[in-house]
């Protein structure tokens, strides 16, 4: 009998669990939000959402999508928990956070399988087999000790977006509508004409920011960009970018304005609602004088401020074999972003894949590899074969998709669900 224990509860730790008790085996869920939560952690419970509540696209033609698709083949909890969660996103799967949370937490804790030790893990031992799923903010003895197996953390920084009330939102200035109207009505639209736009932009550059040790630009996740840098690369950036108004237009003027801010739903009630793109480490007094002079929300009530966040990743290529076991310590495994993934969804898949792994080991099987032409094994074969890893999203570049992305992607499903029968 040999014991299977996983350091942190987050969107991977969750999948390894519920990978490794759903094929009959025990397993001890380590996880200290009771006692120590990290900058970024909020609540007790498993799978935090800790920024955006959006899993991202559920078109097979976006490679987010396919990513899903391929997940749920294997059978995934997160996923399958997303789904019972949903709230209203245009073309986009996003989830009320805290039912998202609770279905995971209890899926997990009912399971007979599963028992939790609410603590802090220092390091794992010789004995059972470890998967560290501990997350970007991964520190103390544990970062240390990781540190120490395996040459030194990588670090890069990104920002999560501050959640507003929607009753403090003026909806005789914002409109309901999602771009060139396809969706359902789940963005709410704050219009800026170029006046509005130029005095927010001027407020951005020059706004405080919160200062932070160690922090380098160059090392700034571009995918979560803070919205003051973005403003900083150049006056219309934000117009190009996430305040771009195209397939926007305004009912009662029946035109696109100069630049719109998309609020999102945050919850299926629709009492909280997140501002798209505004990622910022502005300092909180900043924040609200800044959102307030965005259309519509001149009283709006900031519920949840952002904030910036170091990130570290370990070199998986150097220290990690292609099961995300570390080479020097095999009986100890990585997932989730601190194998150099980046994203609930990818953090989660690899998750997946080494909950699947070390079940397999538990029951004296061979190891299985994801096949490489599915976005599953691709995203596996990117970050443990990189010459030079950087945090790594599903996109279509990693399967030589070129324009042929449906073609690939109708391939991959067809792979993925051949190899689900094979294993
Ligand atoms: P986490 O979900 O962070 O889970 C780690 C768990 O381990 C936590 O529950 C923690 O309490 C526990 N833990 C840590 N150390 C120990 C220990 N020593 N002992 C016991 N338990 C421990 N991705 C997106 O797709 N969209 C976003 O909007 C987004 N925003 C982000 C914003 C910020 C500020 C950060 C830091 C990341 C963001 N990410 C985002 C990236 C990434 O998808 C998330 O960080 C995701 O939660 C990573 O999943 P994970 O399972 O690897 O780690």
């Amino acid at each position: 009998f040999i014991l299977s224990l996983t350091v942190g509860a987050g969107l991977a730790g969750s999948e390894v669990a519920w990978q490794i008790a759903s094929r009959g085996h025990q397993v001890i869920i380590h996880e200290m939000k009771k006692i120590k939560k990290s900058p970024v952690h909020k609540s007790d419970k498993f799978a935090e959402l800790v920024c955006s509540n959006s899993l991202k696209s559920f078109e097979l033609k976006n490679a987010e999508g396919l990513l899903k698709a391929e997940m749920n083949i294997l059978g995934s909890l997160i996923l399958s928990c997303a789904e019972k969660t949903r709230v209203p996103a245009g073309k986009a799967l996003a989830v009320d956070r805290e039912r998202f949370s609770d279905c995971i937490t209890e899926k997990l804790i009912q399971n007979e399988n599963v028992s939790v030790a609410e603590e802090e893990v220092y390091w794992p031992s010789e004995q059972g087999i470890w998967v560290i799923a501990t997350g970007p903010t991964t520190d103390g003895p544990l970062a240390e000790w990781i540190s120490k197996m395996t040459g030194g953390m990588f670090n890069f920084f990104d920002a999560v977006a501050p959640i507003l009330s929607a009753d403090s939102i003026d909806m005789s200035i914002c409109y309901v509508g999602d771009r060139y109207g396809v969706g359902t009505g789940d963005y709410i639209n704050c219009p800026m004409d170029k006046e509005e736009y130029e005095a927010f932009w001027n407020a951005l550059v020059n706004a405080e920011v919160i200062e932070m040790e160690d922090f380098d630009r160059k090392l700034l996740f571009e995918r979560c960009q803070p919205i003051e840098e973005i403003a900083r690369s150049g006056k219309d950036a934000m117009r190009y970018g996430p305040l771009r108004p195209v397939g926007l237009n305004d009912p009662r003027t029946g035109k696109e304005p100069y630049a719109v801010v998309q609020l999102r739903k945050e919850n299926l009630e629709g009492t909280m609602y997140n501002i798209v793109g505004f990622q910022t480490r502005l300092k909180w007094g900043e924040q609200k004088r800044i959102i307030q002079m965005i259309p519509g929300l001149q009283n709006a009530e900031v519920l949840r401020y952002g904030v910036m966040h170091r990130n570290s990743y370990i070199d998986s290529p150097k220290v990690l074999d292609r099961f995300l076991r570390l080479k020097s310590m095999p009986n100890v495994f990585f997932a989730g972003q601190i194998t150099g993934v980046e994203g609930y969804v990818e953090s989660a898949m690899t998750g997946l894949y080494v909950g699947l792994n070390v079940a397999r080991l538990l029951d004296g099987k061979e190891l299985v590899e994801l096949p490489s032409n599915t976005m599953c094994g691709a995203l596996i074969n990117y970050i443990t074969t990189a010459s030079e890893l950087k945090p790594m999203y599903a996109n279509f570049g990693l399967l030589h998709a070129g324009k042929n992305r449906e073609k690939v992607a109708l391939e991959a499903i067809e792979t993925m669900k051949k190899f689900r029968i094979s294993i």
